[in-house]
């Protein structure tokens, strides 16, 4: 091994750190959530591998995160945040820190900023703030608060690597090369990593223990389960000669994780015993103030999901979900609940809706891979891939944490598949979904509109992808109409005119709905009093060439031929607003065609050459426009063909 590499960044990192310096600037707070994050990761992956290797252990007995300001002195202005996690190998510091940018992510920066209205690479709001945790890396956040970073870490012992040595990555915030070297202080850490902030001058308020104390408690108390601890300075007063002693730092640091000062249960006389002694101390013309190190444990105790739900703020539950699944923005709606599995184990789960969908979602319609299941074992992360079959496409933007009471602790991925409970969680995570989806649909509008306007979509795909709850996720979906803006279908059924037997929709995708509520398609119908949907997604069309009908009630796409109002064929007649009676109208029709045979004949010939259309025939279907091309009652619609070919292509 080298004992010293200089290496460039592999991405565009000026580029991207120009963007990330424009939009995240005002939300730089979030470095200390991502570091934080990170070593939780780090705990996770070492717990998880000790269960197989229980050497990853040997080194340092706890597990936690540590947190030290370091105000003055010679490192003053450093912000120091350490964990006993997995840690990293060199390889490891050089890929996993090298990478600005996650991959991906130059693809994706060109469109955002082909995209970007505003032209000044603000990307918060055109793409909402969650894009930047998926594309940029933690180091990119880092830098909007640090000058330099070093980054020393000492790996787990495996049997792979039994002689671990610890290294340091370090780099400048404008430096576009990394260096990578081994520790001069040789294996300080044990084990785990060890992030050094030298923070910039307009940064320093990120020494202040209040500060720290305010953004674990918002960001990372409820979604890390590993102790976090503050070093902060107490005051001891102390006589003279015991003065000069050094406090013991670290031994300090075990003792207190041993007997946390919630839990020392002490008498009240002892107390007072010890106040007075105190006080004497004080008094003495002797006594010396001195500064002790002391661990102050920042993290709830009890994890959000393990509360009773009336206890929980609306706040704890966002800025849980924020922390946990690593997105910026706020959920939509959330349901927690605890229950008993068919099987016999009990767990208590939440279940998130985001406020938005990855931006790739629409890029692999069928893929459905979900990430964001986190089961845990009373209270012990287990996994949060749960294989390709979690959760149907439509629904894998779920986010959703579940804590099982009576599961072996350590079950493997392998076994995780066959587990009964695991084959329940699915049911049971969908059921409760559309349960809180629906509800929202009852009774919350403005929720409800923001839902649809992300997700509507999404039901239609899971209408037609999801045969089992097919029914609840069509009565999701909505469709704006000729007469109003959006409908269900049993709104739709409760509307229709006496004796339609069809459900009627027209499908044009591109055109708005305003656009479709005026073709030519539609004019006969409005003008009865029927009322026709507007589909102008491709998904509508697919959506309904699927579902085929609702309440036994069959979809008639009104641009196609045989027609049918109400139970009979109305055959042609090119009068306005006509309500006529169908003898009349097919005697009209009769005198129509003749007259209008010579024309007919002609273009029928000409179409036909053409290849244009199969047929030209007189109507009744128009009321105001002189001619419609319609497709065949059989054939695709113009609007499938193109989808069609599009897919192909
Ligand atoms: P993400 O957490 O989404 O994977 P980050 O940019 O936050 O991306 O981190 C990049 C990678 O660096 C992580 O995936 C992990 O492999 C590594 N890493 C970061 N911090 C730590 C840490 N404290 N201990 C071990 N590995 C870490
Ligand atoms: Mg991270």
């Amino acid at each position: 091994q080298e004992e010293h590499q200089k290496h460039a960044y592999q991405s565009d990192v000026a580029r991207l750190r120009k963007i990330v310096i424009n939009s995240l600037y005002s939300h730089r707070d979030v470095f200390l959530r991502e570091i934080i994050s990170n070593a939780n990761d780090a705990l996770e992956k070492l717990r998880l591998s000790s269960l197989t290797e229980p050497d990853v252990l040997t080194g340092a007995e706890q597990m936690n995160i540590t947190i030290k300001a370091v105000k003055d002195g010679e490192s003053a202005g450093r912000l120091i945040i350490t964990d006993t996690g997995i840690g990293m190998t060199p390889e490891e510091l050089k890929n996993n820190l090298g990478t600005l940018a996650k991959s991906g992510t130059s693809e994706f920066l060109s469109r955002a900023e082909s995209d970007d209205s505003s032209g000044n690479g603000n990307l918060i709001g055109a793409f909402g703030l969650g894009f930047y945790s998926r594309h940029v890396s933690f180091l990119c956040n880092i830098f909007l608060v640090a000058d330099r970073v070093e980054v020393a870490s000492l790996a787990a012992r495996t049997s792979k690597n039994p002689a671990p040595a610890q290294y340091v990555f370090s780099s400048g915030a404008d430096e576009n090369s990394f260096d990578i070297y081994v520790d001069p202080r040789g294996n300080t850490l044990g084990r785990g990593t060890e992030i050094t902030l030298f923070l910039k001058g307009d940064a320093v308020n990120y020494l202040n223990e209040q500060t720290i104390t305010d953004l674990v408690n918002k960001h990372s108390s409820f979604s890390t389960t590993f102790p976090i601890y503050l070093a902060s300075k107490r005051t001891e007063f102390v006589l003279d000669e015991e003065a000069n002693e050094e406090p013991a730092h670290e031994e300090k640091k075990s003792q207190v994780e041993e007997t946390p000062k919630a839990d020392v249960d002490e008498d009240e006389a002892v107390i007072e015993d010890v106040i007075e002694k105190e006080e004497k101390v004080k008094k003495s013309p002797k006594t010396k103030q001195i500064q002790v190190d002391e661990w102050l444990r920042l993290n709830s105790q009890t994890p959000i999901w393990m509360r009773d739900p009336k206890t929980v703020s609306d706040e704890e539950y966002e800025t849980f979900y924020q922390a946990t699944f690593k997105d910026y923005e706020k959920p939509r709606a959330w349901t927690h609940f605890q229950g008993d599995s068919g099987s016999g184990v009990s767990f208590r789960a939440i279940i998130f809706v985001p406020s938005r969908l990855d931006d790739d979602y629409w890029q692999n319609p069928l893929q459905s891979v979900t990430k964001d299941i986190r089961l845990m074992v009373k209270r012990v992360f287990i996994t949060s891939d749960l294989g390709e079959d979690a959760l149907p496409k439509w629904a894998n933007w779920v986010k959703v944490v579940v804590d099982a009471e009576d599961l072996p602790l350590n079950v493997s991925r392998e076994t995780l598949q066959n587990n009964a409970f695991l084959k329940q969680l699915r049911g049971i995570i969908l059921r409760r979904l559309l349960q809180l989806l629906a509800r929202l649909q009852e009774e919350d509008a403005e929720k409800w509109a923001h839902i649809e306007e992300t997700f509507g979509n999404v039901f239609k795909l899971g209408a037609v992808e999801d045969r089992k709850n097919r029914d609840k996720l069509v009565n999701l979906v909505r469709f704006a109409t000729n007469q109003r803006n959006s409908t269900s279908l049993d709104q739709y059924l409760e509307n229709k005119k006496q004796g339609q037997d069809k459900i009627f929709y027209l499908a044009d995708m591109g055109k708005s709905a305003h656009e479709l509520a005026g073709s030519v398609f539609i004019e006969k119908l409005h003008a009865r009093g029927y009322e026709v949907l507007l589909l102008s997604d491709p998904l509508d069309e697919v959506f309904i060439t699927n579902v085929r009908r609702w309440k036994t009630i069959g979809f008639q796409d009104v641009a196609k031929t045989g027609l049918k109002f109400g139970d009979e064929v109305w055959l042609s007649n090119l009068m306005l607003y006509a309500e006529t009676d169908p003898e009349e109208e097919k005697a009209e029709r009769a005198t129509l065609t003749e007259k209008f045979e010579p024309l007919i004949d002609w273009l029928r010939k000409e179409v036909r050459e053409k290849g244009a259309a199969r047929d030209v025939i007189i109507s009744n279907r128009l009321v105001i426009s002189s001619c419609a091309i319609v497709a065949d009652e059989s054939g695709y619609t113009a609007n499938l063909e193109k989808l069609i070919s599009s897919s192909h292509a």
